[in-house]
């Protein structure tokens, strides 16, 4: 996700990027614009940014009802026809029942066409009360000439074109909403996100022998396709991977009774970040390597016992990555040890989380590759 896309700023507490397609938008209004009239820069960026515009309202739209729901916006992804909104997983919310999860998802997914359609109206209805004469049904609709006849049909465009049911665009939401109540989620996504493929290779195909704002509008479905097969596949990852799978289970540990020069020489010969420290067979505490220096440089030497962090969670070993990952993030973690029995038997650190989650989605998808080919 963060590959292709650049970061340009905030908006209601949430980061801003701009997908690197949104650069052929200029470019394709330039250059069809130049078909019919004479290069007019001003005109043709003005127009540019009101497909920019209607764009970001879409978002706010969809972002502003998932806010009310209760899920939180990580990041908006800009495309030139549509938009990703990316949700913080890892703070959100257990599941409720499949009912509330279909409705919600309706709800998010009609209001980013629904605010596009409100500001048409609005927009049309300004026009014709000012009178200027905008000719609103004159062919074309998006023209750099005719900028206000312009914002109203990038509006109808933009509504009409996310309510296609290609995934992830809103239509294509709601269809896999659809299909995730017989379904698992994840399938649901992958049937949904093969319906798009073909969508957009149809579009792609008849925008070269008609319009071509056809291909441009298939493009951007396939790459906003591809995005979110991406998350998801790290969602399902979180999801479905047990602690057991990925915990380090070869690692050393601390003794209260430890000082901190023991520690610290420890700790150079580990590549570990942080130590889970035990009684006898009690987990009494964490420390990291950081706070080990940092207390050593302070305070000189002294025991693991008096720095050590006694506030911390443990989790089982079936528990999933997502839980342990909740957890982390939630209470600013870097450790989590793993008992059984009340037993040690693995720790989980944040580097060694991000490490194999990044290895996992990428074994999963050459093994899905393999088994598609
Ligand atoms: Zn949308």
């Amino acid at each position: 996700m963060r590959s292709w896309s650049i970061h340009v700023g905030r908006l209601f507490g949430v980061e801003v990027r701009l997908h690197l397609t949104f650069l052929i938008l200029p470019l394709f209004v330039f250059w069809t614009e130049y078909n019919v009239h004479p290069a007019n820069g001003p005109r043709d960026l003005a127009l540019v940014g009101i497909i920019l515009a209607c764009v970001a309202a879409h978002e706010i739209g969809h972002m502003l009802i998932a806010r009310r729901a209760g899920l939180i916006p990580k990041a908006v992804i800009l495309l030139p026809l549509s938009g990703v909104t990316v949700f913080d997983e890892s703070r959100a919310e257990k599941p409720e029942c499949a009912a509330a999860v279909w409705k919600r998802e309706v709800q998010i997914a009609i209001a980013g066409p629904l605010v596009n359609l409100v500001f048409a109206l609005v927009a049309a209805g300004v026009i014709l009360l000012a009178g200027a004469g905008a000719h609103l049904r004159e062919w074309p609709f998006l023209q750099s000439n005719n900028l206000p006849r312009s914002l109203v049909w990038a509006n109808l465009y933009i509504a009409g074109l996310n309510l296609l049911p290609a995934y992830p665009l809103d239509g294509g939401r709601i269809l896999r909403a659809f299909f995730a109540r017989s379904i698992d989620p994840a399938a649901a996504t992958r049937r949904a996100v093969s319906i798009s493929h073909a969508l957009a290779m149809v579009l792609m195909v008849a925008g070269l022998f008609s319009n071509t704002w056809l291909t441009m509008v298939g493009i951007i479905i396939f790459s906003a396709a591809q995005l979110e097969e991406r998350a998801v596949i790290f969602q399902s990852v979180l999801d479905n991977v047990r602690l057991e799978e990925v915990m380090l289970t070869d690692f050393a540990t601390l003794s209260p009774a430890d000082t901190l020069e023991d520690a610290l020489d420890k700790a150079v010969h580990s590549l570990q970040d942080d130590f889970p420290v035990v009684r006898g067979s009690d987990m009494v505490g964490v420390i990291s390597r950081q706070r080990i220096l940092e207390a050593l440089r302070m305070e000189g030497n002294g025991y693991v016992q008096a720095v050590m962090n006694k506030l911390f969670e443990v989790s089982a070993r079936q528990e999933s990555l997502a839980s342990a990952f909740r957890k982390l993030t939630s209470h600013n973690l870097s450790i989590i040890p793993v008992v059984e029995d009340q037993r040690l038997v693995g720790i989980v650190t944040l580097q060694n989380l991000m490490h194999s989650m990044a290895l996992l989605a990428e074994s999963r998808k050459l093994r899905r590759d393999e088994q598609g080919s």
